[in-house]
């Protein structure tokens, strides 16, 4: 009997097929497609490249003069073999097997990556599925020990989300690039998880424009008695400022404070739960990878079988992980981490809040060294060993103190932290507190350095960064663990969002806004929330799929209808905004307006948009960003134009201005 493996990519197959092999697999090609087989050649292991169908509308569809998004709406969309290669491969090694076991990642967009692959095929084979979330040994050979059969519901909430996706954001994308007149190259793009994206950083943009900094006040303090300490007033934030003024006179001369009470407490910090897919990317992000970035390597250490399959939820380890094992593979590469973490080890690992059954939390599974890995690489892996470790290593144990002290008749605080046993906190320093011992009994003088008035004011709440965004989406739902980080990416890409501390362009924030008052739906995470909920209710059989797309297709052609009845006003609003994006000042020859425009090529330059009566132009940097903030020249007139990458500066457009010399 002669069976096909059909895995999710290549560099899966060929690890899927060593293992099974015992090392002897041989790799040829088929169509020009790697595969590899074994037992002599009574198996054989394909990879694809994840979804080899798409999902798109028909030809006749396409025109975007020619058929409203109303209309678009409806229009069922077909299936299109994307990867011709691999399908041709797939069906020729299909001729010669009895039996196809679909062996991709274990999830709803890895069930129907297998099916779409299954149904490319003529329907004579027996099919079954090798279910796993490490590519390790021992559970691939126990995945294929124990097959089961292809999950059709599960694919199916894969699908409908797919078809969801496309009619919302084809129509929607396709109306605001209309009604703007954006078309071709420069589209706008819209999307329903991208859109209530935008919206969050729209919103924070917003809040933070509202927002009205209010003056505070705080005393401090400076004493010393074996070391120095800042004592703060016990009021805190004074918000006004005649009561920090009175107390700060009567305290200001004191020389002397005295403790009226200490007190030391221990106690004991438990270590980070295990990690999933958002809490690890919020970490890279913290260590300065980009999630896209910190996904993509952790996809490769996942396919060279450094760790465990990187797109989870789950933050509990399952019962059987073989973490005796685990610990023996990485003593070899962190000696001393591993050691330390054994000495001090925990009764159970932590566990997290969120438990699903599907993937283990992330973790190592193989031994990796340095000469095999990039220094990136390197990273992102020491970082998931140190993690692992951590989360079985026995709680730290600190000390905090806290002390009332009497100045001048006022009372002030001060507070002490000190690490005693550092335990996990050792192997795992991202979390790590500044020490600040406080040592002193009830009773005693300190001496008073001197004390501060501090003015302050209230802050904005913050611009998301990557981390704290993923988070957000995670916390609204929106999106998948597999997807987020793409989705930041685009709105990046499409210039909708600017900056490591992530606000809008003026063209991303005119979206928004225009989606916000008449279908404000596909700006807010509560359509995500339902979906995916109906997603599950596929999964599980007690919704079809045609159900859902067709309630999701009604409250589309709803919005669309609204949308419809003020185009107008709402392509004017985006025109304008994307007019301030390219703005780059007033045209020194001619008076009109000097813009950013984009060659054929794609090379951007700055010309004036009197072209071609006048011709006046200046080159642009092509990397980075570029912003016009209202300057111009002092010695030639030209604008001053600034530009962020790696840096920031502003300079003279012109470059024969002698201020460029
Ligand atoms: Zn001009
Ligand atoms: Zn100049």
């Amino acid at each position: 009997m002669n069976t096909l493996v059909i895995c999710e990519k290549n560099m899966a197959a060929s690890r899927i097929a060593y293992i099974l092999s015992d090392g002897g697999s041989k790799r040829s090609k088929i169509s020009g497609v790697p595969c590899y087989t074994f037992n002599d050649g009574a198996w054989t292991v394909i990879g694809l490249r994840g979804h080899i169908v798409s999902l798109d509308y028909p030809k006749q569809y396409n025109r975007w003069d020619q058929v409203s998004p109303l209309d678009l709406a409806d229009v069922e969309p077909v299936r299109k073999t994307s990867n011709r290669r691999i399908a041709t491969a797939l069906k020729k090694l299909a001729d010669n097997a009895d039996r196809v076991i679909v062996a991709t990642d274990y999830d709803r967009e890895g069930e129907l990556i297998g099916a779409e692959g299954v149904d490319l095929l003529n329907g004579s084979h027996t099919v079954m599925r090798a279910k796993f979330s490490s590519l390790m040994p021992y559970e691939i050979r126990q995945a294929f020990d124990s097959t089961d059969s292809l999950d059709r519901d599960l694919a199916a909430s894969a699908e409908a989300r797919r078809i969801i996706d496309l009619a919302w954001g084809a129509t929607l994308t396709r109306f605001i690039s209309l009604a703007s007149n954006q078309l071709g190259r420069d589209f706008l793009s819209v999307g329903r998880v991208q859109s209530p994206t935008l919206a969050l950083i729209v919103n924070r943009e917003k809040e933070r424009e509202a927002f009205e900094p209010t003056p505070y006040w705080r005393l401090i303090a400076h004493c010393t008695d074996q070391a120095s300490f800042d004592a703060e007033h016990r009021q805190g934030k004074f918000w006004d400022g005649d009561e920090a003024a009175r107390i700060y006179k009567k305290v200001q001369r004191a020389e002397h404070g005295m403790v009226e009470r200490y007190e030391r407490e221990e106690k004991s910090e438990y270590p980070p739960s295990p990690f999933n897919t958002t809490t690890f990317l919020r970490q890279a992000s913290s260590l300065g990878f980009s999630a896209g970035a910190a996904m993509k390597i952790a996809e490769t250490l996942y396919m060279r079988g450094y760790i465990s399959y990187p797109r989870t939820d789950n933050t509990v380890y399952p019962p059987g992980l073989p973490i005796t094992g685990i610990l023996e593979k990485l003593e070899e590469v962190f000696p001393e981490l591993v050691e330390h973490s054994r000495q001090h080890q925990r009764d159970k690992p932590t566990r997290g809040k969120k438990f699903s059954k599907d993937h283990p939390p992330i973790h190592p599974v193989g031994k990796a060294s340095r000469d095999k890995l990039n220094k990136q690489e390197w990273r992102i892996y020491e970082l998931i060993v140190r993690r692992f470790l951590a989360t079985l290593t026995m709680d730290a144990l600190a000390a905090v103190s806290t002390a009332a002290l009497d100045i001048a008749g006022e009372p002030f605080e001060a507070e002490g932290y000190e690490l005693l046993e550092a335990n996990w906190r050792a192997i795992y320093p991202h979390y790590n507190k500044k020490e600040h011992p406080l040592h002193l009994s009830e009773g005693e003088r300190v001496t008073v350095e001197g004390i501060d008035k501090n003015k302050q004011k209230t802050k904005p709440p913050r611009r998301y960064s990557q981390g704290t965004l993923l988070a957000m989406m995670e916390k609204n739902n929106l999106g998948t663990k597999s997807t987020r980080h793409d989705i930041i990416g685009k709105l990046y890409a499409r210039n909708y969002i600017k900056g490591k501390y992530i606000s809008p362009t003026h063209t991303g924030r005119a979206v928004i806004e225009a989606l916000e008052r008449s279908a404000e739906r596909i700006t807010r995470p509560d359509m995500t929330a339902e979906l995916e909920h109906e997603m599950n209710e596929i999964a599980e059989g007690e919704k079809t799929l045609d159900e859902v797309v067709d309630d999701s297709r009604r409250l589309l052609k709803e919005a669309l209808r609204q949308l419809q009845q003020r185009k107008d006003v709402i392509g004017e609003v985006i025109q304008e905004a994307m007019f301030k994006q390219r703005f780059m000042g007033k045209c020194t020859e001619c008076g009109g307006n000097l813009m950013v425009i984009r060659s054929r090529r794609g090379k951007r330059f700055i010309g004036c948009d009197n072209y071609p009566d006048c011709t006046n132009s200046y080159p642009l940097p092509q990397k980075g960003r570029v912003l016009f903030e209202g300057d111009y020249c002092k010695e030639c007139g030209a604008p001053m134009v600034t530009t962020i990458y790696r840096g920031k500066w502003t300079k003279c457009v012109n470059l024969e201005c002698p201020s460029n010399d």
